[in-house]
């Protein structure tokens, strides 16, 4: 089954220092916010088709500020 990735979830739970690499990585998934002076995560989310770049985004940050849940294995066959 395609489409979303059940339980598998992106999330920004550390201190994020605004160097935007992770913004590189994945465009569409993350934000840059001026305002607040740190990323925004547009897709907590991701589906099957967004799920490398959320891995990349995550694999780019320098402080681990960012994290992707394992997907549930509930209805995900390999
Ligand atoms: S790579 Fe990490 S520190 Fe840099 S903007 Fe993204 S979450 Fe923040």
């Amino acid at each position: 089954m395609s489409g979303q990735s059940a339980g598998t979830e992106l999330r920004l739970d550390g201190i994020c220092e605004g160097n935007e690499l992770c913004v590189h990585a994945a465009p569409d998934l993350v934000v840059f916010d001026e305002d607040a002076g740190r990323i925004e995560v547009l897709v907590a989310h991701p589906d099957a088709e967004q799920l490398p770049r959320a891995q990349r985004a995550v694999d780019s940050c320098p402080l681990r500020a960012l994290s992707l849940s394992a997907p549930l294995a509930q209805g995900s066959t390999p």
